[in-house]
């Protein structure tokens, strides 16, 4: 009998299951995927926002707040990469400069410090390469921007290290209430107990609430779509360029990644298909119109690849974290579209904190002695001078074969990202992991190595080893061994 089950690896299980991973109770943290950051939480414009475009004392603006205070310290401590590059809202006219004032004035009221309207002189002097049209911008010291799935997988790597149960593969899809309080939540192959539930299935939060009984959630998944530019443009912008929102969300942005890429996007519309992350070339065709009218002269020519996310949308526009109308053991979390990664270390403290609060019989509540709270710093070959590199090198042979060129991600690296405390099992969670694939070639090169570093460590015929879990293989059969076919067989 597990005390509690959060259910979703995204950032806001993660960091939830790694707050509450230092009390001494029996956690797992249940992902329908075969890895943490699956969701959401993989593909984003990862800002830190500053909680400047939220309604004044909605959960989103408190949380956004709070989080983006805490964000610095927090990745640091996970050893996740983190820089304040500071944000600017463009306005091409008037009207928009009202706008400005308006973001201004409710960026006050959310207690966002630093927060300026800045002309011409000062913006393009900020911006460079930004349009000369553009009047002048909101200015917001405190924006940032960070890795969201690199957060999730290092929160989760602590949480496993404080002896969390993280269960991949393991889909909800039925609950069953027991008399003794507690659930029994099963998935198509698995069965367990837990007395406490936190639903924290991002665009599925309304389904699994449904399951507990709670059926008056509907969230609508709202995609944007993306697309990322090679290093070689990645001095283009210093900040994170907004344009003024729309009623759709923050509208098209560029920004630098902490990688030193470009991200340019995202769209936003509507979808029935809560699974579809698929892009479109009206998609990449709005971006680069929209994009343009911040940068004329960004070049499409630069883009390696284009990816979308998609928003959990409630029609009420909020963070919705409340215990079930049904069930007092039960907390359902909704609705955790933007900011909620940039809200969601202040999410994760507020869920440990309304579990606290609650009347259920947890048992041991007292802390772990010598809980981990920081994860160490994994080798980062490329971030390396030579002579760190020598050492390392003299340490482990592996460090000195290089798998990924573009990235220059070492053979080493990789096997300790498939070690690691619920480490990579596909050649998708090496590439979160690493980086190995991640650059110019976009695994070309690479994805048949790291795909036989995984068969190796994990004991797999390489005809198993997949891209992302389930049917994702990559390699069907071994053509050489097979039967020559002829016609008339
Ligand atoms: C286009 C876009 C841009 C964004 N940009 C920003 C930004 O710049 N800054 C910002 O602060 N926020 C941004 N956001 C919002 C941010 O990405 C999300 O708020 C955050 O990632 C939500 O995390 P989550 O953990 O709630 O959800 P998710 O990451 O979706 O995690 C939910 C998890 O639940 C799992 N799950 C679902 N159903 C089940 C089930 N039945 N059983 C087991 N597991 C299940 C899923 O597989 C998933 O891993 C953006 C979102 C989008 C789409």
């Amino acid at each position: 009998m597990y005390d509690i089950a959060i259910v979703g690896a995204g950032v806001v299980g993660a960091l939830t299951a790694r707050e509450l991973s230092k009390y001494n109770i029996k956690i797992a943290l249940l992902e329908k995927a075969n890895d943490v950051a699956m969701g959401t939480s993989k593909a984003n414009s990862a800002i830190v926002h500053a909680g400047y475009d939220s309604k004044p004392g909605s959960n989103k603006a408190i949380f956004n707040v709070q989080g983006s205070k805490m964000m610095q310290e927090l990745c640091q401590d996970l050893s996740v990469p983190y820089k304040k590059t500071g944000s600017l809202v463009l306005a091409f006219n008037d009207s928009q400069m009202t706008h400005l004032t308006k973001l201004l004035m409710s960026g006050n009221k959310n207690g966002v410090p630093g927060l300026c309207i800045i002309g011409q002189d000062k913006l393009r002097e900020l911006e460079p390469n930004i349009n000369i049209n553009a009047l002048g911008a909101l200015y917001s010291p405190t924006a940032a921007i960070t890795c969201p799935y690199e957060l999730t997988i290092a929160a989760t790597e602590v949480a496993v290290t404080n002896g969390l149960e993280f269960k991949r593969n393991f889909r909800l899809e039925e609950v069953e209430a027991l008399p003794d309080g507690s659930f029994e939540l099963k998935s198509e192959s698995e069965s367990i107990k837990a007395k406490f539930i936190i639903n924290c299935a991002g665009l599925y939060s309304d389904e699994i609430a449904a399951l507990f009984g709670d059926k008056n959630y509907k969230i609508t998944a709202r995609k944007g779509e993306y697309f990322l530019l090679d290093k070689t443009a990645g001095n283009l912008v210093n900040h994170v360029v907004f344009q003024c929102p729309t009623k759709m969300g923050k509208g098209v942005l560029i920004t630098p990644t902490v990688h030193g890429n470009i991200i340019v996007g995202p769209t936003a519309y509507d979808i029935e298909d809560k699974s579809n992350v698929s892009t479109t070339l009206e998609g990449s065709a709005e971006i680069m119109r929209k994009a343009r009218r911040s940068l004329p002269n960004l070049n499409q020519r630069e883009m390696i690849t284009s990816f979308s996310g998609l928003r959990a949308h409630l029609e009420s526009d909020d963070f919705i974290l409340e215990y079930s109308s049904k069930h007092p053991n039960v907390i359902n979390v909704l609705g955790i579209e933007s900011p909620g990664l940039a809200a969601a270390p202040a999410l994760a403290k507020h869920l440990e904190n309304m579990v606290l609060q609650s009347k259920a019989n947890l048992g041991d509540l007292s802390i772990k002695e010598n809980y981990a709270r920081k994860r160490k710093a994994p080798v980062r070959f490329n971030t390396l001078d030579n002579e760190q590199r020598r050492k390392l090198i003299e340490k482990n042979k592996l460090y000195a074969q290089i798998v990924c060129r573009c990235e220059s991600v070492t053979y080493g690296e990789i096997i300790d990202a498939i070690r690691a405390p619920a480490g990579a099992r596909d050649v998708d969670g090496v590439k979160r992991r690493t980086r190995a694939g991640m650059g110019r070639c976009q695994g070309g090169f690479c994805g048949s190595k790291v795909a036989e570093i995984l068969a190796d460590e994990l004991n797999l015929d390489i005809t198993e080893v997949t891209k992302f879990g389930g049917e994702s293989n990559i390699l069907l059969n071994k053509t050489k061994k097979q039967k020559s076919v002829s016609a008339c067989d």
